[in-house]
C-alpha cells in the first residue's frame, strides 16, 4: 500500500474559482484525483494555493490565517507584506486563497489591457512565499511542492534560495508542470528586485522564471508525451529546449485527463437534452437549441471552436478557411476571447455570413458546454498544443474533433481515415487553411455516413479521458522527486 503524501500545489488558476484556460481545469481535476480515496489506496492530502482575485466566488466556511510574508524592496532591502490566507474544503482537496488586495484585487489575472502587469514578478512571489510561510506556520512538513507554470517559479526558487536553511522546508521535494512553454514570466533586470532572489541576471539581462524553475525543480513535466519530445527541439522548445534537454529523464510527459464527472453529457445541467454512449439521439436536440440560440441556420453541419484567441490556437487558419467551409455548406460557431485583431477578423466574417457564422467574444462556461454537445465537429487547428482539453471534452460529448497533428492533439486523436477501426476524429499536418479545409471535407464525408459517424463517436466516448491513469503518473513522479 503506498504511503499517502502531503502535496502543496501552487497555481495561478483553478476551477471553478479562477480560469482563463486548461490550466484551471487541470489544477482542480488533478488535485481532486490525487485527494479523493480510490480503490488503489487512500487519497493524498492536497492543498491548492491560489490568489484571491477580484470577483472570485469562494467556497463556504473559509478560515483565515494572517501571515507575514518576506519580500524585497527596490533597493534590495528586506520588507514584509501581511496577507490573509483563507482555507476551505473543496471536493477532495483544501483550497487556500491568498488575499492581498493591492496584488490581486484587479481587473484581470495577468494583464493590464494588452500588456502584463509590471509587478507580476512581485505578485507571484507573494503567492509563492505565502505558501511557504503557511507551511512553516502550520509546522507540518509537506512532501512535495508542485508548481504550475512560470507563476509558480518564485515559490520553487524561493524554496531553494531563501528557505534553504529552514529545517521544515529544506527536505521538501519539488515538481514543476509546464502547461505551456510559450509563457516564461520574463522579468527584466530593472524589475528583478521584485523576486528578492540571489539570481544572476547578468547574462540574459533579466530573469526567465520558467527557465530558472525548470533548472531548479526536482522533477519537471509537460502535459503530453508528444509535446515533451517536440519541446526538446528548437522549433517547439520556445527557447527552453536546451534546459529541458539538460534535465534528461527528469523531464517527462504526462497526458492530461478531464474531470469526467464535471464533463458528462448524461448529466450536464446546461444542456436541454441528455445522452450517453448507449443513445446519442438526444444530441440532435442540443444541436437545434445551440443553433437557435445563436441565430444559425439549422441546415448544414455545425463546426464548433472554443479557445483563447491567440495565434497558438490557429484561429487565423479558420478565418482564412471560413469562406470555403461555408461554401461547403458548413456552419461555424466560435467562442473565445483574446487578441483584438483575431476577434475583429472573426466578427467581420460573422457579419459577412449571417446565419452561417456566429462569433461569441466572451468567456462563457455554459455556452462552451452547449457547443461541445451541439456541434457536429469540434475544430482545434492549434499551431502547437501542449495537451489540449477541448478535443478531450469534445470526444466525451460525442463530437469528433478535427485537429492539427501537434503536441497532445497527436497523442489523443486518431484519424478515422488512417485507422478506421480506432479512429475518433480527423488529423491534418500542415498549418495551412487548405489542409484544414481538406480535413473538414474528409470529416463531412464521415458525417454523411451514419454508421461510420456512430463508430467514430463511440471510439471517442469510449476512450478513457479520466484522471485515473495520469494521476498515477504524477504520483510516481512525486516519488521520484522525493527520492532525489
Ligand atoms: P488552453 O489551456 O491552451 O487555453 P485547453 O484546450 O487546454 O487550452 O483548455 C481550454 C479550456 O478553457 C477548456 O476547458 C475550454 O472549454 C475553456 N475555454 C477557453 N475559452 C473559453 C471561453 N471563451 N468560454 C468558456 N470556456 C473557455
Amino acid at each position: 500500500m503506498p504511503r499517502t503524501m502531503r502535496i502543496a500545489m501552487v497555481a495561478s488558476e483553478c476551477e471553478p474559482w479562477a480560469k482563463t484556460g486548461g490550466l484551471a481545469d487541470v489544477v482542480d481535476a488533478l488535485s481532486r484525483a490525487l485527494g479523493l480515496p480510490d480503490p488503489a489506496g487512500p487519497g493524498h492530502e492536497v492543498d491548492v494555493y491560489l490568489p484571491w482575485y477580484r470577483g472570485l466566488n469562494p467556497p463556504e466556511g473559509l478560515v483565515p490565517l494572517e501571515l507575514r510574508v518576506p519580500v524585497g524592496g527596490p533597493g534590495g532591502e528586506p520588507r514584509h507584506e501581511t496577507v490573509t490566507l483563507w482555507s476551505g474544503e473543496a471536493d477532495g482537496y483544501r483550497l487556500r486563497l491568498v488575499e492581498h488586495a493591492p496584488s490581486f484585487d484587479r481587473e484581470s489575472f495577468y494583464m493590464d489591457g494588452n500588456s502584463d502587469y509590471v509587478d507580476n514578478p512581485a505578485r507571484f512571489t507573494l503567492l509563492g512565499r505565502a505558501a511557504l510561510e503557511a507551511i512553516r506556520a502550520e509546522a507540518r512538513p509537506v512532501d512535495v511542492i508542485h508548481g504550475h507554470d512560470w507563476q509558480a517559479g518564485p515559490a520553487l526558487l524561493s524554496l531553494r534560495h531563501r528557505y534553504a536553511g529552514d529545517p521544515l522546508l529544506r527536505e521538501v521535494a519539488t515538481m514543476l508542470t509546464c502547461h505551456n512553454l510559450a509563457y516564461h514570466g520574463w522579468t527584466p533586470r530593472a524589475d528583478a528586485w521584485q523576486l528578492d532572489l540571489p539570481l544572476d541576471v547578468g547574462k540574459h539581462d533579466g530573469v526567465d522564471l520558467l527557465r530558472e524553475a525548470i533548472k531548479t525543480a526536482d522533477m519537471v513535466n509537460t502535459v503530453s508525451p508528444n509535446y515533451a519530445r517536440e519541446s526538446l527541439t528548437p522549433e517547439f522548445g520556445a527557447g527552453l529546449d536546451d534546459v529541458l534537454r539538460a534535465r534528461g529523464d527528469r523531464y517527462i510527459g504526462i497526458i492530461n485527463g478531464i474531470d469526467t464527472g464535471l464533463w458528462d453529457p448524461a448529466t450536464d445541467p446546461t444542456l436541454v437534452a441528455h445522452y450517453d454512449a448507449s443513445d446519442l439521439a438526444p444530441k440532435a436536440r442540443t444541436r437545434a437549441d445551440l443553433m437557435a440560440r445563436n441565430g444559425l441556420d439549422p441546415d448544414g453541419p455545425l463546426l464548433g471552436l472554443i479557445g483563447r484567441l491567440d495565434p497558438q490556437k490557429g484561429f487565423d487558419l479558420v478565418t482564412a478557411a471560413a469562406p470555403e467551409l461555408v461554401a461547403m455548406g458548413a456552419r461555424l460557431i466560435v467562442l473565445g476571447t483574446g487578441h483584438e485583431h483575431l476577434v475583429a477578423g472573426l466578427q467581420a466574417l460573422a457579419a459577412q455570413h449571417p446565419g452561417r457564422i456566429a462569433v461569441l467574444d466572451r468567456f462563457d462556461r455554459s455556452e462552451a458546454r452547449r457547443i461541445y454537445a451541439g456541434a457536429d465537429l469540434f475544430l482545434m487547428p492549434s499551431r502547437f498544443e501542449p495537451c489540449g482539453q477541448g478535443q478531450l471534452i469534445a470526444m466525451r460529448y460525442a463530437t469528433p474533433p478535427v485537429v492539427r497533428h501537434s503536441g497532445g492533439l497527436a497523442d489523443t486523436v486518431v484519424d478515422a481515415d488512417v485507422d478506421p477501426a480506432r479512429g475518433n476524429g480527423f488529423v491534418f499536418g500542415p498549418a495551412t487553411p487548405q489542409a484544414l479545409v481538406d480535413a473538414v471535407r474528409r470529416a463531412l464525408a464521415a458525417l454523411a455516413d451514419e454508421a461510420r459517424l456512430a463508430h467514430i463517436q463511440a471510439n471517442g466516448m469510449a476512450r478513457d479521458h479520466s484522471w485515473r491513469v495520469p494521476a498515477r503518473g504524477y504520483e510516481a513522479a512525486y516519488r521520484r522527486a522525493i527520492a532525489g
